[in-house]
């Protein structure tokens, strides 16, 4: 996802682009996958933006309410990414390291929200499918 196209989409939902809120988008872009608010606060504090915690937890709301970004809690961790249709992905999460990297497979669910919406009446934004298990340097 272009980072110019998420501004748009920011200001076209009337909101305003303030520094934060935009290294906050481009930090996220960057990474393509799961942050989570530490790192996320950590990378910021590198640009010399030091938000509290209540104003960076309020920016993030504000963001995931505008489903710019995603929520996805990991084992009790917030975690956020930016969703991306063209290059959709879910996780491998190791359970000792708490690594989390990310994988392509083939899933047919795309397909299925289409009939879950119809089913459900109710309108599917993303879903997020996780693996639980043990990488390779955790495997010893
Ligand atoms: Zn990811
Ligand atoms: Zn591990
Ligand atoms: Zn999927």
């Amino acid at each position: 996802m272009n980072k110019d196209t998420i501004f748009q989409n920011i200001r076209n939902q009337g909101g305003r682009l303030t520094r934060l809120r935009k290294e906050i988008v481009q930090i996220l872009v960057e990474e393509d996958c799961l942050l989570s608010s530490a790192k996320l606060l950590s990378r910021l504090n590198k640009l010399n933006l030091t938000p509290n915690r209540s104003t960076i937890f309020r920016e993030l709301l504000f963001l995931t309410s505008k489903q710019i970004i995603l929520k996805n809690n990991i084992s009790g961790v917030d975690y956020y990414e930016i969703p991306c249709e063209q290059h959709h992905h879910h996780h491998l999460v190791c359970l000792k390291c708490h690594a989390i990297s990310k994988i392509e497979i083939e899933d047919q669910l795309a397909a299925q929200e289409k009939k879950i919406t119809k089913q459900n009446k109710f309108r599917i934004i993303n879903h997020s499918l996780e693996f639980y298990g043990y990488c390779r340097k955790c495997q010893i």
